[in-house]
């Protein structure tokens, strides 16, 4: 009996592990909830929300081609001597399928254990790469043809049939809810849910109408709302694959210029959007590179600029968006809420903790794995590094909220929306409400200090005082040096290229 092991890859085509496992005979189709995960600090119950839908449809597409899916909770190592029990009248495990993970240090930590698991049995425990990410990766060097050539390969189809588990009395397991879960509920709003079918619609609709504006779109919390693709939880949970992705991004660059009036502003969306495909890979790399940027600076050299400041009033005002900029609080409720932003408003926030209130990253870092349903790891941890200017080789950005409200939310939609004790504030005090007079705070209905909070932080004052700090450390011989060998192991090689191919 095989066993396919689906982790974050919940789809049937594109599945090399199950195409494998398939050709070989009976199949069992498997996925765990694992207690490491669920009670993990970066862990939300919306999360599995969205991955229980995507389990739905993919017992559904698996019931398709003969089999269905086995559903299990506990350890993994525990789970399989436990399925290895149980699939005896059919000769036990014969070998274990499953997709390379780019994950945590308890997923990192939970693969080690099945590796010996299997090793201590003698049950082949076969790996492939999921995306572009390359495990053992020797040089950053050339990073981004390799990545070209594994995606470019076209998407593997998905198997004819599966020969199931045909034992009397084998239980499947069921999806289970939350409560079974021993979690508290989820009572987010406005969530994207999860699936196969509704990953290619969601691409579908991005590629031939959504997507047109994108460059400008993805900016704006309003705009990009519908003008960004909304991939990432697709991505994440694998309910579609890069590769699947890049090849339906490729097929529609191939129809430019085939039709009279089609809007110009297509070719450079298109392509802004397949680089953020690239990014993708990019990002996850750095984390399967360096599984330590969990927990530490990438550059070394920036430890101890922020750890022992960390103030807790100001991370509990960050986290429950009361503290006093309209902006960083709407984006900060839209997130809790909705579980998603835009890139720019991701930075914003991740910017003003870092800068502003001068945080450390990795609490901030936590709280917002767990509001966002396309939570991955590389890319999160790695954005925040870079957004808190710890890596020593990104340029330093410190977002004024001022300026991005001003920029992407000029007639204040999304700020009244999610910060609803402003609606009544006029347009002219709704970047700082807290200079309305007090007798427009009486008419507006909005009393600075009680019904919104004056401003935590003087932005001025922080904005000097963090690029002082974070330049002068920046600057300094050791961390410039480390930085070296930040960028040999995950800096981007395709400026120096363009740069030296311009020279
Ligand atoms: C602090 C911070 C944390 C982030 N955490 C995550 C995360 O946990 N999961 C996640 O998927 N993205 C994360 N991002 C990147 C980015 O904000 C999201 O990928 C994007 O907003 C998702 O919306 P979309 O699918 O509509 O993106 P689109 O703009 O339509 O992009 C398409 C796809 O490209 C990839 N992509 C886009 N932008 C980036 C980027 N800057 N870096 C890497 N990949 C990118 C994503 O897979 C995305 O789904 C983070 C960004 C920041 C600043």
């Amino acid at each position: 009996m095989q066993v396919v092991w689906f982790k974050r890859d919940l789809r049937v085509r594109d599945h090399r592990p199950l195409r494998e496992a398939a050709a070989r005979g009976p199949t069992l189709c498997l996925f765990v909830y694992e207690p490491v995960h669920l009670t993990s600090p970066e862990f939300e119950t919306a999360h599995i929300v969205f991955a229980n839908e995507c389990l739905r449809e993919l017992d559904e597409q698996l019931g398709r081609l003969g089999t269905r899916l086995t559903i299990r909770r506990g350890s993994v190592p525990e789970v399989f001597s436990q399925l290895d029990r149980e699939l005896r009248p059919a000769g036990g495990i014969a070998g274990i399928w499953s997709h390379e993970e780019t994950g945590l240090r308890w997923s990192y930590d939970r693969d080690l254990r099945v590796a010996e698991w299997c090793r201590e049995r003698d049950v082949p425990f076969q790996e492939y790469p999921c995306n572009g990410v390359v495990r053992r990766l020797g040089t950053r060097d050339g990073w981004a043809s390799r990545w070209q050539r594994r995606i470019a390969r076209p998407p593997l189809k998905t198997p004819e049939g599966i020969a199931p588990v045909d034992l009397e009395r084998f239980e499947h397991g069921r999806i289970l809810q939350p409560r079974e879960l021993d979690l508290p509920p989820s009572d987010r709003n406005g969530v994207q849910r999860g699936g196969i079918a509704i990953a290619h619609e969601t691409l579908a609709s991005f590629l031939s109408q959504r997507g047109v504006n994108y460059r400008a779109d993805m900016s704006t919390p309003n705009e990009g709302w519908d003008g960004c693709s909304r991939l990432s939880p697709y991505l994440a949970w694998g309910s579609m694959s890069m590769r699947e992705a890049y090849h339906a991004t490729r097929k529609r660059v191939a129809t430019l210029g085939q039709e009279s009036g089609e809007d110009p502003r297509w070719r450079d969306s298109l392509k802004s959007f397949e680089g953020r495909l690239r990014w993708h890979c990019h990002f996850m790399q750095k984390l399967e590179t360096e599984p330590d940027i969990e927990f530490h600076n990438m550059n070394r050299a920036f430890d101890g600029l922020r750890e022992d400041e960390f103030d807790e009033s100001k991370f509990a005002a960050w986290c429950d968006g009361t503290t006093g900029y309209p902006m960083v609080d709407a984006c900060m409720r839209a997130v809790r809420t909705t579980g998603w932003l835009n890139f720019r408003m991701r930075a914003m926030l991740v910017s003003f903790s870092s800068y502003q209130l001068w945080l450390h990253w990795r609490r901030p870092a936590r709280f917002l794995a767990q509001q966002f349903v396309d939570f991955e790891p590389g890319i999160h941890f790695s954005q925040f590094q870079m957004q808190s200017g710890v890596t020593g080789i990104n340029t330093v950005r410190i977002y004024s909220p001022r300026k991005q409200q001003i920029d992407h939310d000029p007639d204040g939609i999304f700020v009244r929306r999610w910060v609803p004790e402003l609606e009544g504030v006029p347009d002219k005090y709704l970047i700082e409400p807290h200079r309305m007079p007090v007798d427009v705070q009486e008419q507006s209905g909005c009393r600075i200090g009680s019904d919104y909070p004056k401003p935590i932080v003087d932005h001025a004052k922080a904005y000097r005082a963090a690029k002082e700090r974070i330049w002068s450390k920046k600057g300094s011989s050791d961390a410039r040096k480390a930085a070296g060998d930040v960028f040999e192991r995950h800096g981007s090689r395709r400026r120096t290229f363009a740069r030296s191919r311009r020279r």
